[in-house]
């Protein structure tokens, strides 16, 4: 597959911005800076941020082992599957393709990219109807969508199906990862190499805890992350964010414990759940919450809210009629949330 044919005409003829500080990154220690118009006195964040954000690159390089090259950071998730869309995506004739029940953005995403949305519903064991996919898609169909673990149901799609896609989708295939940190299926990372047309995003908003300092991750061949690289924003991501991201992987195995902790209250609130008379279902799940299927889902929510408790409503989702999607919390919060749906 030639990925440049995927490429929009106006980003492949782009010249990008270009800021003095990419051109003299390794010698910055040595150099008198007075080319970007910042303020000489030092507070920690005088200075614009390293455009490449490559210290953090190369810190998340060793812990994912994939080159830094095939590494882009974002504001968030979401500002990487923005860019996707201005990549690939001509408005008002390309189009791309969403799984549902699945993560609101990309049609968000696509609605204000000007981009059609084709919609093909995920199978009762919401899984990708991979025959429908395939023939929904048409020559102008740039990008599919899919989330593994899924959000809102909770499962990773199979492999097989996957597989299937990124060979016979003649397009862009987004492999939203955002929960593979919680999953029991490994990563696609580790095939990375193998196919051209894969593009996979992970964020250090779940699993990495750091939600507040909006930083996304897109991992793609050298040929795509150089031109997400071309029309990102120079300084996409702030020199607190960056900071913070370092000190994360400083204490690495903080995080790594942290991580267990709720795959262990994961265990504790499926349990619980189990005995709730309403609960007529527990999905399975291989991210940071839980679907259930409840008797009626708008009462319920109602009834926790009034004892304080948040939880997020899906039931107008296809095929998650009377679902409610419950994030795993600490102990003492499992605990009240248990108590509340028992007194209910
Ligand atoms: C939470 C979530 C994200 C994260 O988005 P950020 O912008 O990185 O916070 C991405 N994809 C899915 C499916 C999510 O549920």
């Amino acid at each position: 597959m030639k990925i440049e044919k995927l490429i929009r005409k106006n980003i492949l003829g782009l010249q990008p911005y270009s800021s003095a500080r990419d051109e003299y990154k390794e010698l910055e220690k040595e150099m008198v800076f007075l080319d970007a118009n910042e303020s000489p006195h030092e507070n920690g964040v005088n200075r614009y941020p390293d455009p490449q954000q490559t210290s953090v690159k190369k810190e998340l390089s060793k812990f994912k082992k994939i080159n830094e090259s095939n590494i882009l950071l974002g504001n968030g998730s979401d500002e990487v599957l923005d860019l996707l869309f201005r990549v690939f995506c001509e408005p008002k004739v390309d189009n791309v393709i969403t799984l549902p029940p699945t993560y609101g953005m990309y049609k968000v995403l696509a609605n204000i990219n000007n981009v059609e949305e084709r919609e093909v519903l995920l199978t009762k064991d919401f899984e990708p109807s991979v025959k429908k996919i395939l023939e929904t898609a048409d020559k102008n169909s740039k990008i599919l969508f899919l989330c593994s673990p899924n959000n809102p149901t909770g499962n990773s799609f199979s492999k097989e199906s996957v597989e299937v896609l990124l060979k016979l989708f003649n397009g862009i295939v987004v492999l939203d990862e955002a929960y593979i940190d919680f999953s029991a299926q490994d990563s696609w990372l580790k095939r990375l190499n193998e196919f051209p047309n894969l593009v996979i995003t992970q964020t250090f908003s779940k699993a990495y805890g750091m939600a507040g300092v909006r930083l996304g991750i897109c991992y793609a061949s050298e040929e795509i992350i150089k031109v997400l690289n071309k029309i990102k924003p120079p300084y996409n991501v702030n020199e607190l964010t960056q900071k913070c991201a370092l000190k994360r992987f400083l204490k690495i195995d903080d995080l790594r414990a942290d991580i267990k902790k709720i795959l262990k209250e994961r265990v504790r609130l499926i349990e619980g759940l189990k005995d709730i008379s309403f609960v007529e279902k527990v999905y399975p799940t291989d991210a940071n919450f839980v679907l259930v299927k409840v008797d009626d889902a708008a009462k319920r929510y109602q009834q926790l809210i009034e004892k304080g408790i948040v939880i997020r409503n899906r039931t107008t989702q296809p095929l998650c009629e009377n679902t409610l999607r419950l994030t795993v919390g600490t102990k003492r919060e499992t605990k009240l949330l248990i108590k509340a749906l028992s007194e209910i």
